[in-house]
């Protein structure tokens, strides 16, 4: 487990935060000697030094808050300067737990003196209250703290203000599993960042960014997005933003399964940690990296750096980097075989995230807790965590939250395809005043010539060109809207395709045909041991593959990373069998080629036809995908390379089916629930050897 971001920190962004920061302590020598440098330079403007405090974070904490006690005598009382030193010093003495004088900092805000600002000082004091429940570990409270943001705009409330009030609220949505909430948040101090004109605001911001698309698996995305803030931060470069965008690209480029790029981030992060002295960064760091030893099969190093942090990160009382050294050591003790102190250790995790509010961080402990279970041959562990994984993310990424977080990307993208349009539509208005400055050039020259008939034949031309225009102007359009539609690695569906679709097939809302849910087995070996290239011709040939074995008709969506959704009309519970045997033979029975390597691959499948038999209880898509995403886990957890189907479920009501579900595999042993077990094809000697060791 990794992480590089916790709305735990008091900072504005919590690993690269401009209030949580990393500092070299070459680099506090030159800022020191910059500011006792004699009157040799101008001095800086009020708000160019609170500029660099705020990005200097709380690195040396009780320095900024003296030096911001100094600058704060020669403000005014009541002007827009003084409101950002006091946002910057409340979330320092937040920081700092130093309790009295955050209160007396709020008492000031709340007698502030200046009528017109008033509402602006009142959302200083939430933002300082929201950040002190933060670090307390009450997630929920701190973000009811930021419910009134909405009504801030600026210019009446300055920028910084708004940046850090919208990243902090971001963080909070995506730690406590709103994440299409928190893609919006963002977003919006994304564009502040950007209209602020300021390039450390924007990195920082995009880090988060970054953060809130991993947890939405939009791996791409976070990678595009972490990689324009690194431009940022190599133009500019300061230990703060070094550290927070290493981190960041080593938990994105491990999501990818890039591990060598990974690992590289994660050390260059914990060097710059270890530099700037700081112990919450350098516990971070540590954890950070014993995950890259963990996902290298490094088990004593992982577990020395978890073990090095965890005392580091609860002196710092830092929940969050103290639930990832937890979950990292446990997972390290597992795999070196001492299991049951190992899933303590997990548990212990787990349980610091499920009170801190943190879903998304439990339900990844659960599903690492799962895979290392299943690995040590602790079977009814690793089912029983993979339930828990279940039931926590259909609070976080299912549903009506998945839908949104669809939703959001299409908005985000149809932002993004309107630019493209009004570029198109600039370039047609050009072509239709070229068109009618030449129509009126001929009108004259028919009319001084008297040629009523030229004229005519000139109109019927023009009229052509228009129409021409507008046809080609509509057919880039249609084919902006399919690319939009399609995944631009497979050519297959996308989920925001997907989600116009289903429709088709869910009348009212209830789903009728067969749903299948692939998941390759072991994907993340092929990236790691042959490439991150290799892993993606693998995807685009099983996809020709999937595409070949079904109709046209049919709806094959790259659903995740290595995961395809297929949707068929057929009710027929024979045909779906023989379908799902067809696959895995199609995935199973040859390797993939690329260059010389011959790659063997297997995949796990769940299906199921709706509605459900024998009651015929009919379902939404939503709960319908669940339902076949739970049995693939059964698939996968008796040995992968196998298909479970749902035959029957004794339910004639939805609570009585997801009672069930939610404990599937015992329902399967007591016979409420009838499960259709296939076999992928033995794997051939050649393709074996060739496949990636285990
Ligand atoms: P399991 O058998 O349990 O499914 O194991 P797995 O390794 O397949 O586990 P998991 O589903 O967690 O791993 C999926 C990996 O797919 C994670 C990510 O690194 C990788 N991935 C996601 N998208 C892409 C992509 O577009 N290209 C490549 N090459 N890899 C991707
Ligand atoms: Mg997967
Ligand atoms: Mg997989």
């Amino acid at each position: 487990m990794s992480t590089g971001n916790s709305a735990g920190k008091q900072s504005p962004s919590r690993v690269g935060a401009a209030l949580c920061v990393q500092i070299f302590s070459g680099f506090l020598l030159l800022v020191l000697q910059a500011l006792c440098l004699p009157a040799a330079q101008a001095e800086p403007s009020v708000s160019e030094q609170l500029d660099r405090i705020e990005r200097r974070g709380n690195f040396q904490a009780q320095d900024s808050v003296q030096e911001l006690g100094v600058l704060q005598s020669r403000l005014a009382p009541g002007s827009r300067e003084q409101l950002h030193l006091l946002c910057l010093k409340g979330s320092l003495l937040a920081r700092l737990r130093e309790e009295d004088q955050l209160s007396t900092l709020l008492a000031q805000l709340a007698d502030w003196p200046d009528a017109a600002s008033k509402p602006q000082a009142n959302l200083v004091s939430h933002l300082l209250k929201a950040r002190r429940l933060a670090m307390l570990g009450q997630l929920e409270p701190a973000k009811k703290e930021m419910a009134g943001l909405a009504a801030y705009t600026p210019p009446s409330t300055p920028l910084p203000l708004l940046i850090n009030a919208y990243q902090l609220l971001g963080r909070l949505q995506s730690d406590t599993g709103q994440i299409e909430l928190a893609l919006a948040s963002l977003h919006m101090a994304l564009k502040l960042a950007e209209s602020s004109g300021s390039n450390w605001r924007r990195a920082n911001t995009q880090i988060d960014l970054a953060d809130a698309y991993v947890q939405a698996m939009q791996f791409e995305r976070a990678e595009q997005t972490v990689a324009e803030a690194l431009k940022d931060v190599e133009r500019d470069p300061d230990p703060t933003l070094l550290y927070a965008v290493h981190t960041m690209r080593g938990i994105v480029y491990a999501e990818l399964g890039r591990i060598q790029l990974a690992g590289q981030a994660k050390q260059e992060a914990l060097r710059v940690a270890r530099q700037s002295e700081l112990p919450d960064r350098i516990a971070l760091a540590l954890a950070n990296y014993a995950d890259f030893h963990l996902k290298q099969g490094n088990y004593p190093e992982a577990l020395k750096h978890a073990e090095e942090s965890l005392p580091l990160a609860r002196k710092e009382k830092d929940l969050s980097t103290e639930s990832v050294a937890l979950a990292n050591m446990g997972l390290a003790k597992i795999a070196l075989k001492r299991t049951a102190e190992g899933k303590r250790d997990v548990l212990a995790s787990t349980e610091i995230e499920l009170k801190r509010g943190a879903l998304s961080g439990a339900a990844l402990g659960f599903h690492e807790l799962g895979t290392y279970l299943e690995k040590a041959g602790d079977l009814a562990g690793s089912v029983e965590a993979y339930h828990q994984h279940r039931k926590l993310i259909d609070q976080v990424l299912r549903e009506e939250t998945l839908k949104a977080v669809l939703e959001a990307q299409a908005n985000y993208d149809d932002e993004r395809r309107d630019k493209e349009l009004q570029l198109l539509n600039r370039d047609m208005s050009l072509k239709n005043e070229q068109l009618l400055a030449r129509n009126l050039q001929l009108k004259l020259w028919a009319a001084l010539a008297g040629c009523v008939v030229l004229f005519g034949v000139l109109m019927v031309l023009a009229y052509q060109r228009i129409r021409k225009t507008n046809e080609s102007l509509a057919h880039s359009n249609a084919a902006l809207r399919k690319q939009s539609e399609r995944d631009p690695l497979t050519g297959l569906s996308n989920r925001r395709h997907f989600q116009a679709a289903i429709k088709r097939l869910a009348d009212q809302g209830k789903l009728s045909g067969t749903v299948f849910l692939i998941d390759i087995d072991h994907f993340k070996r092929i990236n790691d041991v042959h490439g991150h290239a290799a892993g993606d011709t693998v995807l685009v040939d099983i996809a020709k593959r999937l595409r070949a074995t079904l109709r046209e008709d049919d709806l094959v969506v790259r659903w995740g990373g290595e995961e395809f959704l297929i949707v068929v009309e057929t009710t027929d519970p024979n045909y779906a069998n023989v379908l799902a045997q067809r696959l895995l033979d199609q995935i199973g029975e040859q390797p993939v080629t690329h260059g010389a390597l011959h790659i063997a691959i297997t995949a796990s499948i769940g299906f199921a036809t709706f509605p459900v038999a024998p009651h015929g209880l009919a379902l939404s898509w939503e709960r319908a995908i669940d339902l076949v995403d739970t049995v693939m886990y059964m698939a996968k957890a008796h040995g992968r390379n196998k298909a479970y189907g749902i035959e029957s479920i004794e339910a004639s009501d939805e609570a009585t089916l997801l009672a069930l579900a939610g404990r599937m595999e015992a329902a399967w042993h007591e016979g409420s629930v009838q499960l259709r077990a296939l076999s992928g094809p033995v794997c051939p000697a050649i393709a074996c050897e060739a496949a990636v060791p285990a």
